[in-house]
């Protein structure tokens, strides 16, 4: 497979460094072997997320210089307006600081407690301010989702013929909200087909229920429709992008993803006055002024230009093209990882890789620290380690997939550093019979998997 030349030149440079052996194995032992414990600068490659870790342009940056710091009625704001009217079809848009903010001021309005939502997969944060706002929430996955190991253009697809059963018996009263997640992060970066959205929105029109979009990684998205979808084969990204969300009412998003900034967050709302305005109310007290939203003025010149430069098809094609360069070149390796590939990362199959490790002795986290320890690699667990105990029993649970997460930074990595990459793998996969698992020593009662201490099983 011929790698895409990344569609831009360096012209300022952020040195990385390289411990010795001996020092990245006393890093890991004071960090307790939990990779959230070690600090950046002793990390040679970061693949912990793509979140807010991406590479501003120079017109970004010049975007920054040119920022407006007013209190109220700030130019960055106006420029956001207009790049979600143009881009999205939406007539109005709150900026907010990141993704969970953009949760926390808009689903107070759309859900009443003790209503279902539901959800292609909720990502975590989603969960969480579903739950704060009194839902009860719901993942519908596509059932092919769960099997890794074949190919299927859709995998984050809603399964619609079980959102119409649920519909159907619990009455459209107690179902508040869906809430479609594109693309779906928690299954693995994993598309979802317009057909698939536009069947979802037929329900929901169906039994008047709203629908929105966590529409993160909308651009990775629209990307894959255009490569999987023949209705859209020949149409534009924009085209795409029109169409995904003129099925929706509203919209949440983290700008740390696809719109390519550190920091930022949008509410969208397509066409409905008196939301609109629940959802300025709540801004106010929840993140400030409704012009800046918990926003730098600089931060949202930003914004308005990342979401430009996000849906570039040239970028696109390079950006997924790196996911599936990694794939081909680990399948060329042997190593065993979910296929296809997501929009924005490549998750390795440690239970596959390491069938002799135990669930309850954490095989993808074997695997992240082994990266580390081989490589200077920081990847995370997203298996056992990360699901944790049955909160009833308070025995470990044993999740479906041992995946360790190697999450791509947008414009950061080259190509150098993928092939860097299969390399250290290629390295581990070699002696992969001779690792170990490891055995927890603390844990908080929530969340363990970013502050828990563990120790190697010899
Ligand atoms: C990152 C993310 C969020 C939360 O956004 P933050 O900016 O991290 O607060 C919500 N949904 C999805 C799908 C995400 O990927």
């Amino acid at each position: 497979m011929r790698y895409i030349p990344e569609p831009y030149r360096i012209k300022m440079v952020e040195p990385i460094r390289m411990l010795t052996r001996p020092e990245r194995e006393k890093r890991l032992e004071e960090a307790r072997y939990n990779v959230f414990n070690i600090r950046s600068d002793d990390v040679y490659i970061d693949l912990l997320t793509d979140s807010g870790t991406g590479a501003m342009s120079d017109r970004q940056w010049a975007g920054m210089l040119m920022g407006d710091e007013a209190y109220a009625g700030a130019r960055g704001y106006f420029k956001v307006q207009d790049a979600v009217k143009e881009i999205f079809g939406y007539a109005f848009a709150q900026p907010v600081h990141q993704g969970r903010a953009a949760e926390q001021v808009l689903f107070p309005s759309l859900i009443k407690p003790g209503q279902v939502v539901i959800s292609n997969t909720h990502f975590d944060t989603t969960r969480a301010h579903v739950e704060l706002a009194g839902g009860r929430p719901m993942d519908l996955v596509s059932p092919e989702a769960t099997d890794t190991l074949h190919f299927a253009p859709f995998k984050g697809n809603m399964d619609v013929v079980a959102l119409e059963q649920l519909l159907a018996e619990k009455g459209a009263e107690s179902v508040g909200l869906i809430i479609m997640t594109i693309t779906n992060n928690s299954a693995g970066g994993q598309p979802v087909s317009i057909e698939n959205i536009r069947a979802t929105r037929a329900i929901a029109d169906r039994y008047g229920v709203t629908m929105i979009l966590d529409a993160a990684r909308f651009a990775e998205n629209a990307w894959f429709i255009k490569q999987r979808e023949p209705e859209f084969k020949d149409s534009s990204i924009r085209d795409i992008i029109l169409e995904t969300f003129r099925n929706a009412d509203a919209f949440t998003m983290s700008a740390k993803k696809d719109a390519i900034v550190n920091m930022g967050g949008l509410i969208g709302v397509r066409d409905n006055p008196s939301l609109v305005e629940k959802v300025k109310k709540l801004t106010v007290p929840y993140e400030g002024f409704i012009t800046y939203g918990g926003l730098a003025g600089r931060d949202l010149e930003a914004l308005a230009i990342g979401l430009y430069e996000g849906i570039e098809e040239n970028w696109l094609k390079f950006r997924v093209g790196q996911m599936e360069y990694l794939g081909a070149r680990l399948q060329e390796a042997g190593i065993p990882f979910q296929s296809p590939v997501g929009g924005h990362a490549v998750f390795l199959d440690a239970k596959a890789l390491l069938p002799h490790i135990p669930y309850n002795l954490f095989p993808a986290q074997a695997l992240t620290l082994e990266l580390y320890l081989e490589g200077g690699i920081r990847a995370c667990d997203i298996g056992s380690f990360m699901l944790g105990n049955d909160p009833a029993t308070g025995k470990q649970l044993e999740s479906t997939f041992e995946f360790c997460r190697l999450a791509i930074p947008r414009r950061v990595y080259t190509q150098a550093h993928l092939d860097y990459i299969v390399d250290v793998l290629t390295d581990i996969k070699a002696r992969a019979g001779t690792l170990g698992g490891y055995r927890i020593t603390w844990e908080p009662p929530v969340l363990r998997h970013f502050t828990a201490h563990l120790e190697p099983v010899c």
